[in-house]
């Protein structure tokens, strides 16, 4: 057997434009369109390079952005109070806090000043709650690739390896949402293979190369590796790409699996929060 590759770049193609026509429509009833805004705190590289790829998928969706940049000499107080201000406005839909902080600031504090009804990026997720439709980016990705495969969730064994609350529990919760019967995985499990290989769908999310052996994997199995992870100076899944694609029924390659999808879910939470705002 050999898996059919889903390729993300396909999927992602197809969501967006969805999204843009969703956002169109959003902007028409609206009058204006949804609005995100970025709050930074100091100069972290990887914060501004994350708020510049944003500010060009704005532009490319017609949603606005707003940045709001905060110095790391004030106190984390005031940077929470700052916070609380921008969240109280009824012209922002989404926030999204930039990480990294400056030393001396705890982002993972911070955030819980997030109301979940601004909160982009589902920082703020619970496993199980039910009032807002937000998840985080990449356990919504892993999610669509899995119904990109266009099998049947429901009543399937689906094996998530990994229990972050960015990637493997949520993903496990979205797996719960559409009736899967959802095994989590993590580092002190044991006989790991045993759980694989009873996975009709398998989630990898542990950041650990090559950790899922092929032989392990259940024939025909939907396989998603979230993982990516550099390599000698490339990126690396969790599952073992070659030896797998003998014998899933559907595997994600890494990169161009997961990755380019994880970004048009933050817009997709942006307009689940628009709406939510304007009381739709
Ligand atoms: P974390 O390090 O926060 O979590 C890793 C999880 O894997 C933990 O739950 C850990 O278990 C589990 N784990 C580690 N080793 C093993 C093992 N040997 N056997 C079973 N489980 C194990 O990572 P993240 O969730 O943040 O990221 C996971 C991967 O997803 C990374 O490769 C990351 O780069 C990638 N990622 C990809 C994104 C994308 O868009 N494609 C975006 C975000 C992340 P325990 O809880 O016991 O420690």
């Amino acid at each position: 057997m050999s898996a059919v590759v889903l390729n993300g770049k396909d999927v992602a193609r197809k969501i967006r434009q969805e999204l843009q026509d969703e956002i169109a429509t959003e902007t028409r009833r609206r009058g204006i369109p949804p609005k995100l805004l970025l709050f930074r705190v100091g100069e972290a590289e990887d914060a501004c390079l994350y708020e510049q790829s944003i500010t060009r998928l704005s532009d490319r969706f017609g949603f606005v952005v707003e940045k709001s940049v905060h110095s790391g000499a004030d106190s984390p107080g005031q940077i929470r109070f700052n916070l609380k201000e921008v969240a109280g406005r009824a012209d922002v839909d989404g926030i999204l806090v930039l990480s990294p902080f400056p030393s001396g600031h705890d982002y993972h504090e911070c955030v819980r000043s997030l109301p979940v009804s601004k909160d982009a990026e589902g920082t703020r997720y619970s496993p199980g709650a039910a009032t807002v439709e937000v998840y985080p980016p990449t356990a919504m990705a892993v999610m669509e690739m899995v119904l990109a495969s266009n099998i049947q969730v429901e009543g399937l064994h689906a094996v998530v390896v990994g229990r972050s609350p960015i990637v493997g529990r949520p993903a496990a919760d979205l797996l719960l949402k559409h009736n899967a019967t959802v095994t989590v995985c993590h580092s002190r499990t044991r006989n790991l293979e045993d759980f694989v290989a009873s996975a009709d769908i398998l989630v990898a999310a542990t950041g650990k190369p090559g950790l899922i052996k092929g032989a392990w994997i259940k024939p025909g199995a939907v396989c998603v590796d979230a993982g990516e992870t550099v390599v000698n100076g490339a990126p690396a899944g969790d599952i073992d790409f070659n030896a797998a694609l003998e014998r899933a029924g559907f595997l994600t390659p890494v990169p161009s699996g997961v990755g380019p999808v994880t970004p048009l879910m933050l817009v997709r939470n942006l307009l689940t929060l628009s709406r939510g705002s304007s009381g739709s």
